[in-house]
């Protein structure tokens, strides 16, 4: 099935991207827990993480350990995250999060709010330290 994140990895709606090669899409989620909160999916439709094939889902946590790194180094944070959830877009997604405290790690605690110039330069920095 088809969602917005379909959407999004076919630029047919816009999203703050970080990264994507032939298989997998990295971009900063739009209400994140903390800043650097980021989503990092396949670019294949599966709704839930675990059924994707075997070789999908290794390589999509190499490629978000990738983009982990390059998180912290422009985030400030004692360490990145990592939750998987899928409760509002059935598309399977990674979710890193720069983590300072415990509440960053909750998303039913209030969000963080930027401006779209905030989310645009902190994607381009992150952008440019994925090795
Ligand atoms: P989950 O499905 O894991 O419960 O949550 C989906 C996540 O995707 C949420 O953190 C939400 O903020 C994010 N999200 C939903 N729609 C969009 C969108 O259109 N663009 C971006 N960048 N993130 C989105």
């Amino acid at each position: 099935m088809e969602t917005i994140f379909t959407k999004i990895i076919n630029g047919d709606i816009p999203s703050y991207k970080i990264a994507e090669n032939e298989k997998f899409y990295a971009f900063l989620d739009i209400n994140p827990n903390a800043k650097g909160h980021t989503l990092v999916i396949p670019k294949t439709p599966v709704d839930k993480l675990f059924d994707l094939d075997e070789a999908t889902y290794s390589a999509l946590f190499s490629y978000a350990r990738k983009i982990s790194f390059a998180i912290e180094k422009v985030v400030p944070c004692n360490r990145i995250g990592l939750s998987v959830i899928g409760l509002e877009v059935p598309h399977a997604h990674i979710h890193l999060i720069p983590l300072n405290s415990m509440q960053d790690a909750s998303f039913s605690a209030p969000k963080t709010k930027m401006t779209h110039e905030e989310f645009v330069a902190l994607a381009e920095e992150i952008a440019e330290n994925v090795i």
